[in-house]
């Protein structure tokens, strides 16, 4: 039996509408595929792929035996938001399954969504809260994946844990980032929900540092978590930058998820009508294109200035490790042309965007396939004529003048990161202390926290 592709609403469908592309799999077919888990010896899938180290195989065998019930308490075990990481996660584990070797990986993503969907029709997820409480307080700042994690995991061992986030609502990226095309936002509310009941306290609609001290959270709590995701956005500072048009990719798709949220009337910047030239080959340009082609862009077009990645994994990351290869998501295949290997000089028109001067670039490579460094190829510029620009080019961690890391008096490392100051009782998790990352690499940081024996 083969693995199946067709678990997307039809193209001319989805792209009419932000509603999640992926369509809920029937019961048969969800079993038929994690019956294809051969149960390895060493399942490099939960132990050298899935960063949560989910019990895959277990879970696998239980879906395809019909024990619902008995797959989700295994994956509660080591999962407490499976439902956004059935959703989005790229599912590092079916990159490492051994199937690889010779065919397709085990569908593990779609039948860790089915397994929660199913835990959450039949009323089986319920509210945790401690059995005790232990009488200390910490205060989480920022409610991202990381700080939601962390909040989770400290309430269960009796902490009172107030979160406190500057956004209206709780969520971080995944509310104000990924589209509702990939996560329906409800599927946040639906756990807040649950977090709350298990005492968790939301503060939102509070900038700490700004209308709250950060010093203050200190002095109030035996432990503080900073979890302010990567604010800063890689900017492209050429010529022609200040023309109205250009606009980095936090701009545009949190303006949409607002909008479809209710917190905005309309869209700050649109795409309707126009040409979009969308800046930056990784997901984030990827959930542009998904994004301008919903909101009526004339066409799309994603560029890059790395080489196209090849077709299959390349020899340079081989089985189990994380591929390099191309990644087609269900944005690029509603229609969006894609080119590489092309450098951006300046932005063109009068007051507004009209075009952007590019020029090709050839790269220098490694033994592996691996590109090196790269120089223009004399007599290829040429103009991308476009009316919108969207940057997604990632992002530069946090800014040093940060009034968090100011006032809470923290380090970063060389590459903009937040150091914990453990001897401070201070913990930094996800993508603010590692860099730019994944939800589930957010999620692991903040369940990992080792608080010290004397406050544990
Ligand atoms: C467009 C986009 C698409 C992505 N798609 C995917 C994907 O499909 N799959 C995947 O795995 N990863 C994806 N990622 C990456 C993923 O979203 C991040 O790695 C993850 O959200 C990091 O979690 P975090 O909690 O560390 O930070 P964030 O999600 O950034 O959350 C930080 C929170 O802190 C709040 N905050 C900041 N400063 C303060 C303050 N001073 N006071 C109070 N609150 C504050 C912010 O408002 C925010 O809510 C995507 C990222 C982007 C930008």
């Amino acid at each position: 039996m083969q693995r199946i592709h067709d678990y997307y609403r039809p193209r001319e469908e989805r792209k009419h509408d932000f509603h999640e592309v992926e369509r809920p799999l029937p019961e048969s077919v969800v079993r038929e595929q994690t019956s294809r888990c051969m149960n390895c010896g060493i399942p490099f899938c939960h132990g050298a792929g899935c960063p949560l180290g989910n019990l895959v195989p277990d879970q696998n065998r239980a879906v395809a035996d019909g024990n619902f019930r008995r797959a989700y308490e295994l994956l509660s075990v080591s999962s407490d938001f499976p439902e956004f990481t059935s959703r989005i996660c790229p599912a590092l584990c079916e990159a490492s399954c051994v199937h690889q070797l010779d065919e397709e990986s085990v569908m593990v993503r779609q039948s860790e969504k089915f397994i929660i969907e199913t835990a959450f029709a039949n009323g089986w997820v319920v509210p945790r809260p401690p059995a005790a409480e232990n009488g200390k307080s910490v205060a989480v700042i920022g409610a991202g994946p990381a700080g939601l994690s962390a909040a989770v995991t400290l309430r269960r061992r009796g902490w009172r844990v107030t979160v406190y986030e500057k956004n209206r609502n709780v969520g971080g990226l995944l509310r104000y980032g990924i589209p509702y095309f990939k996560l329906d936002k409800e599927i946040i509310d639906r756990r807040r929900k649950i977090l709350e009941a298990e005492g968790i306290r939301f503060v939102t609609g509070i900038e700490v540092g700004t209308d709250l001290a950060a010093d203050y959270l200190m002095r109030a709590n035996d432990v503080v978590v900073v979890a302010i995701g990567t604010p800063a956005a890689r900017d492209l500072k050429i010529p022609g930058r200040e023309k109205k048009g250009v606009h980095l990719a936090l701009e545009f798709l949190g303006g949409q998820n607002r909008q479809i949220g209710g917190e905005i009337e309309s869209v700050p910047v649109s795409a309707a009508g126009r040409r979009v030239l969308v800046i930056g080959g990784g997901d984030t340009g990827s959930d542009c294109v998904g994004t301008a082609i919903r909101q009526g862009a004339k066409n799309v077009m994603q560029i890059e200035i790395m080489p196209k990645p090849p077709e299959t994994r390349s020899s340079s990351t081989p089985w189990p490790a994380w591929p390099y290869q191309l990644r087609t998501s269900s944005s690029h295949l509603e229609g969006c042309e894609r080119r590489w290997n092309l450098n951006s000089i300046e932005f063109l028109g009068g007051e507004s965007v009209e075009g952007v001067r590019v020029q090709e670039v050839k790269w220098e490579l490694s033994p592996e396939g691996r590109p090196l460094k790269f120089a223009a190829v004399p007599g290829t510029e040429e103009v991308i004529p476009c009316e919108l620009v969207l940057l997604a080019m990632g992002f530069t961690g946090v800014p040093s003048d940060s009034a968090v890391v100011k006032q809470l008096k923290l380090s970063l490392t060389p590459r903009s990161a937040i150091m914990s100051d453990v001897a401070r009782s201070i913990y930094a998790v996800g993508d603010c202390a590692s860099g730019a990352s994944l939800v589930v690499r957010a999620l692991v940081s903040g369940k990992a926290i080792q608080l010290p024996s004397d406050i544990a």
